[in-house]
This record gives structure tokens, C-alpha cells and sequence, in this order.
């Protein structure tokens, strides 16, 4: 939809603003505050005096040492998967960053020959490319700014204009105009503003997006003040009232890391036919054998994306091409399991504030995985997911005495059941509760001595009814059980190599005697 609304002058701005805190004034006395613009440069009260408006920060101190290792350690703590990304990313952003200090320590230095290593990723959605880039740029501390390129036009009449960007990292920055300089700018569904050379009465307005932000990339000067959008209008405005007249202020766009990424669909057929018509410089075995668009796209050359419609010139500014693959349910299952920025912990977090422990079985994480992946939306749906079993337990539970839960295969597969099973039957609410402490126990021991335990259903259901009997703990109870297991399977493990052990009722009820059946067997065994 068109929106020609002509948008008003710093003047006409300053007087709405005006009128708009004289009526919040009346109706809620005088003296009031408005925060109007994002950014902590941008509190102003209607009465501020000059020496009261916090001057944008002019100087930055970059210290950049990370090394490629590094990042690619610290992306490994919250980004599942994706090690050739990972590697690939770390590799530019450190050489990115090591000019960009170069030329900070010395300013007067040539970089012509430098050019900047922006980049390409290409993957399906919800795998991480974001995720990734946000980690990067928090690591570094540089401010980010994400946006869909189909957001923009290349006039900026229609949608925003891409000099809205370098506007929002300074908001993004504080303020900090010598911050924002070294910002990243990432823009998702790039490959919308490809422009298709075989589409009839193709669209223009891409290729007219990718010059915009070509002279971006290249390097320019964008003036902060000049903008259409509502942030640098309220920013002039509010200097106009504060100063009497608006400063000229601008961003060089020199270091900004430009980054841009899409699932690029349709790609691995453009790959897939040069590479099926020139046999030069690949195994083509490998590549033919399989129709996986993985297989292809990380085969892309510049060449692919000019035929995919994009701007040799445009193009040509984006050096790093970077791949990220889908995921699998045993992926998924890892985010939520070991990723620190899983959504686990957020659910966690929500009902310990009603005094509410949830427990996630493995099972039930594993099911929620299951059903993300239909969704195919990566890891996006993990959240759906989620949402979706829990959000009734969120309601009730609350209200409830239950104080422990446990989201089991079952709860993923029938919730509502299962919360009223929780709700009313304590006992079976209990049982859950005491099994999820043995599978806990099992992968602790596992951790600790490189022994795959495992108690059957049985053996779980003696300790759970041990442990309340003797009202003790499940850890006491297996500790009891199993004082002699690690000694003793690890002589098994010499004797046959054996390292995954299950353990029927009979190790519950009679542990020692089992054990030494087990060790004479393992001597026979060996000889
Ligand atoms: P996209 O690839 O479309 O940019 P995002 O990076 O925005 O997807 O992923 C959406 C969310 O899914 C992230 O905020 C993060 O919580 C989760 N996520 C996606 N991929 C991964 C991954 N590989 N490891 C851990 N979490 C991930």
C-alpha cells in the first residue's frame, strides 16, 4: 500500500510535540517527562535547559583482541551447530575488526587496498543466522540493527529508505555516533530484492534497493538529521526546540559491517546447472548423487547470485558467503537441552516466580523437538511449541498447591490431561517427579564416570517406592544401591569394553551379588 502521506517539517514536528506534552500535562499535572525517541540521549523533560541535554558521546575507545577461536567458542555456548558458519563468520568479523582498530589507531594510514568482508548467509529460516550475528555483535560490543529488506524502496515513497538504517544504529548506539560507525547492519530476506533477468515486467525496485545500499557499503556520508523516519524527525525536532537550530550530523558508513541473508530458494538450481555444464573444478559424483540444496549452495559463486538477479556491482561488495544448514529434531532437542539462551531456562524462570518447579524430562524435550519439526520453521517453533503445552499449566498451576511438575512425552502429547492428572492426583504427580530424579541420577553418573546407566521400568519403580518409604532422596537411594557399581563396571568395562549398562529389579533389590555375577562374567567373557 502506497503511503503518500506527506510527512510534516522539523517546524510543524516541534509544534505537535509541543501541543501533544501541553495536553499530557494537563491531564496529568505539570512537569512531565516524555521519553519520545529510543536511546538514552532522548529523555527530555519540557522544561529542559540546554546544559540538561546529554550531548551525544563523540568518543569510543575500540579494543579489539578476540581471536577467530574466540568467537567461535563463545557462539558455541548459544548456537547449536552450523561449525562451518561459525568459522567462517569468526574469520571476516576478526579481520573486520582488526582493520577497523588499525585504521582507529592510525587514522592517517591508507586502506585502499582493504576491502571489507561483508557478508552473504544463505540458510532456511530459524537455523540461526540472526542468532548468530546478534551473539557476534554483543560479544563486541558493537550495536546491531536488523531489517527486512523487503522493507525498503529505493526511493524511500513507498518503504522506508536505507539510510533509515545507519539512523537506527545510532539509536541503537546511544547515541554514540563513533559506536555506531562500527555497528553491524543485518538485513534478512535479501534475496527478495534480487531482480530475476527472465521474470516479464519485473519489479525495479529492487535493483534500485541494492544500489541504495551498495553506495552504503561502499562508503558514504549519511546525514542523521535528514531522515523520514519518526526517530531522526522527533531527534530535530527536539534539537530545534532545545538549540533554536538543527546541527548538520553525519555517520560515515566506512566500517559498518553490512551483513545480508536469505534462504536464497531456487539457488541450488542455478548452481546446480553450471556446475552440471562446466564438470571444471568439482567432484561431480558427489554433487549428482544428491538433490540435497545444501550439497549446492555451498558451491555458490558470485556468478550464482548475479544470475539469481542480483547486481554484479552489489554483489561484488559482499565477499563472504556463509551457509547455514537446517536442523534436525536431535538439533532442536540440543538447543533446548544445552544451548545457554534456551527457552527452557525462560520457562523455568516463570514458575520458580510462583514457587514452581518444572522438571523437563528428556522424553518430553525430545517430543517437543518432534513436534517443532513439522513446522519447519527451524528452531522458531520450538517457541510455538512450547507455548502451546505450557500455557494452560502457566494459567493454573499458579493457583494450585502443586509445587513440582514434570513435562514429560506425555504432557507434550496430551497437556490438558496431564494437567488435570497433575492437578488431582498427587500420588501420580509424585511418581513422575521421583522417576525424573532416577533418569537425572542416570546422566549424572554418566557425566561423572563415562558409564551409560540405565535403571528398566521396574527397577525406577522400587527406588521411587524406596525412597518414600524411607523418605529419603532418589540420589541417597541409588548412591546406596550403587556404591560398589563404579569399581565394578569400569572392571567389566576393561574386561569387554562394554560401557552402557541396564539394570533390571534385581540390582535394586540385591545390587552386590549382581555386580559379582556381572565381574565373574566378564573375566569368562575376556578369557
Ligand atoms: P534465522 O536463521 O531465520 O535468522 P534466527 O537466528 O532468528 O533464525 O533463529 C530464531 C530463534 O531460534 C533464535 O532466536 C534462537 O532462539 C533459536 N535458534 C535458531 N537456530 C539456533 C541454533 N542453531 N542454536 C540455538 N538456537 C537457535
Amino acid at each position: 500500500m502506497f503511503n503518500n502521506k506527506k510527512f510534516p517539517s522539523q517546524e510543524e514536528m516541534q509544534k505537535e510535540l509541543q501541543e501533544f506534552k501541553e495536553n499530557l500535562e494537563k491531564k496529568y499535572g505539570v512537569g512531565i517527562g516524555i521519553n519520545l525517541v529510543g536511546g538514552s540521549g532522548s529523555n527530555v523533560s519540557p522544561n529542559a535547559t540546554q546544559e540538561d541535554t546529554p550531548e551525544p558521546q563523540e568518543t569510543f575507545d575500540l579494543k579489539f583482541d578476540l581471536k577467530p577461536k574466540d568467537i567461535k567458542q563463545y557462539l558455541d555456548r548459544y548456537v547449536i551447530k552450523q561449525d562451518d558458519a561459525k568459522k567462517a563468520l569468526a574469520i571476516a568479523v576478526c579481520d573486520h575488526y582488526n582493520h577497523v582498530r588499525e585504521c582507529h589507531e592510525n587514522p592517517d594510514a591508507s586502506d585502499t587496498d582493504y576491502s571489507k568482508q561483508n557478508i552473504v548467509m544463505l540458510g532456511p529460516t530459524g537455523v540461526g543466522k540472526t542468532y548468530l550475528i546478534r551473539h557476534i555483535a554483543k560479544l563486541i560490543g558493537v550495536p546491531f540493527v536488523k531489517a527486512d529488506a523487503t522493507r525498503f524502496s529505493e526511493t524511500g515513497y513507498v518503504g522506508a529508505n536505507v539510510d533509515d538504517l545507519i539512523r537506527e544504529l545510532v539509536t541503537q548506539a546511544d547515541d554514540n555516533l563513533e559506536l555506531a560507525q562500527y555497528g553491524i547492519i543485518y538485513l534478512d530476506e535479501a534475496d527478495k530484492i534480487s531482480t530475476p533477468p527472465n521474470i516479464i515486467g519485473r519489479d525495479v525496485s529492487g535493483r534500485g534497493v541494492q544500489i541504495g545500499l551498495l553506495k552504503l557499503m561502499e562508503e558514504t556520508e549519511v546525514d542523521l538529521r535528514s531522515g523520514n523516519d519518526v526517530a531522526s524527525q522527533m531527534r530535530a525536532a527536539m534539537e530545534f526546540q532545545q538549540r533554536g537550530k538543527v546541527e548538520k550530523e553525519v555517520i560515515n558508513t566506512r566500517h559498518i559491517l553490512f551483513i545480508i541473508s536469505g534462504a536464497f530458494t531456487g539457488m541450488e538450481k542455478i548452481i546446480k546447472k553450471r556446475m552440471h555444464q562446466s564438470r571444471i573444478g568439482f567432484n561431480a559424483n558427489v554433487v549428482s548423487q544428491t538433490d540435497d540444496a545444501a550439497q549446492y549452495l555451498k558451491h555458490v559463486t558470485p556468478k550464482d547470485f548475479i544470475d539469481f538477479g542480483f547486481e554484479p556491482e552489489f554483489i561484488g561488495r559482499l565477499p563472504v558467503h556463509v551457509l547455514c544448514n537446517e536442523l534436525e529434531v536431535e538439533d532442536l532437542f540440543h538447543i533446548l537441552k544445552h544451548s545457554e539462551g534456551s527457552i527452557v531456562r525462560q520457562y523455568e524462570n516463570a514458575f520458580k516466580a510462583y514457587g514452581i518447579t518444572v522438571l523437563f524430562a528428556d522424553c518430553g524435550l525430545r517430543r517437543i523437538a518432534e513436534s517443532a519439526i513439522e513446522q519447519k520453521t527451524g528452531a522458531r517453533a520450538l517457541m510455538t511449541v512450547c507455548e502451546r503445552v505450557l500455557r494452560n499449566y502457566k494459567f493454573e498451576l499458579p493457583s494450585t498447591g502443586v509445587s513440582n511438575f514434570v513435562v514429560t512425552a506425555e504432557v507434550v502429547d496430551d497437556p490438558e490431561n496431564q494437567l488435570q492428572r497433575i492437578i488431582k492426583d498427587s500420588d501420580y504427580n509424585q511418581n513422575t517427579i521421583l522417576q525424573e530424579h532416577v533418569r537425572r541420577y542416570e546422566s549424572q553418573f554418566n557425566n561423572a564416570h563415562g558409564l551409560e546407566i540405565l535403571f528398566d521400568a521396574e527397577a525406577t519403580s522400587a527406588i521411587c517406592e524406596r525412597a518414600l518409604s524411607q523418605k529419603k532422596n532418589v540420589n541417597q537411594i541409588c548412591d546406596e544401591i550403587l556404591t560398589s557399581y563404579q569399581h565394578g563396571l569400569n572392571l567389566i568395562k576393561q574386561n569387554t569394553g562394554q560401557t552402557s549398562f541396564t539394570f533390571p529389579i534385581d540390582v535394586v533389590e540385591n545390587p552386590d551379588p549382581i555386580l559379582e555375577q556381572w565381574i565373574r562374567d566378564s573375566y569368562n567373557t575376556k578369557r
